[in-house]
This record gives C-alpha cells, sequence and structure tokens, in this order.
C-alpha cells in the first residue's frame, strides 16, 4: 500500500478519461436503438426477409417506422430491422409520398395540413433519413 504524492498527473489523465467516456457514453447513446432493435428483432429484413448473421449484419439498418428518430420506445415498437436496399428503398417512397407523387391519402398527422410555413418547416426537419 504505497501512498500516493503527486496527484496532479493523475488527475489530468482522469479527467481525459472522464471526457473520452462521455464522449463514448454519448455516441452509444446516439447508436443505441440499433443494438436494441438487433436484440429484440429477428436479424431478418422486415422487407425482403433476407437473413443476416455477424458478417454483413452492418448491412441490416434499423429503420423508424414512424420516421421519427427521437420515438424509441424500449419494446422496439417503432423500429424495423430493414437491409440497406430496402431501407433506402422506404425513404425514397416516403418522400414521394410527402412530396404529393403519390395519390393515396396522407395518414400521418394533421400538421401537414395546417397552413403555418413554421409548423410545416419543424414538420419537415423531424424528417430526415438516418
Ligand atoms: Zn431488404
Ligand atoms: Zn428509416
Amino acid at each position: 500500500m504505497a501512498a500516493k504524492n503527486s496527484k496532479a498527473p493523475e488527475a489530468q489523465a482522469g479527467m481525459q478519461r472522464v471526457v473520452a467516456e462521455a464522449r463514448k457514453a454519448r455516441e452509444a447513446r446516439l447508436k443505441g436503438y440499433r443494438e436494441q432493435s438487433l436484440r429484440i428483432h429477428p436479424w431478418i429484413c422486415a422487407r425482403c426477409g433476407r437473413e443476416f448473421s455477424g458478417k454483413n449484419l452492418r448491412m441490416l439498418t434499423v429503420h423508424h417506422k414512424d420516421h421519427n428518430h427521437d420515438n424509441n420506445p424500449p419494446d422496439g415498437s417503432n423500429w424495423e430491422n430493414l437491409c440497406l436496399y430496402c431501407h433506402d428503398n422506404e425513404h425514397s417512397r416516403y418522400i414521394d409520398h410527402v412530396e404529393g407523387a403519390n395519390d393515396t391519402a396522407p395518414e400521418e398527422d394533421p400538421e401537414a395540413l395546417t397552413h403555418s410555413p413554421f409548423a410545416a418547416l419543424a414538420h419537415l426537419l423531424k424528417k430526415k433519413p438516418d
């Protein structure tokens, strides 16, 4: 049990470690939903049924069903495992839909029907692809 006299360098190293840990935790939180979804749902694309395993798992992405990345219920009900291609397809379909290229009735929030340009902007900002 040797007593340590020089505390300063240690404190600095500790500080750097804390910063690094915090950054890591933030990154983990940002991509955490993917891991969670992969834990809850089978490693199969929900569209084309392609199966994934350790090697090609990075091709399997997590889609937010309501396109709201802030909506991450822990039961996984807003997540869908999609392969890169189907995910891409899903988003381009959605964009077509928003732009009105599609004649099906909009079933999403009534916010889009208001005439406020700010509401429309807020609405658009929420729809960034991942
Ligand atoms: Zn697919
Ligand atoms: Zn998506």
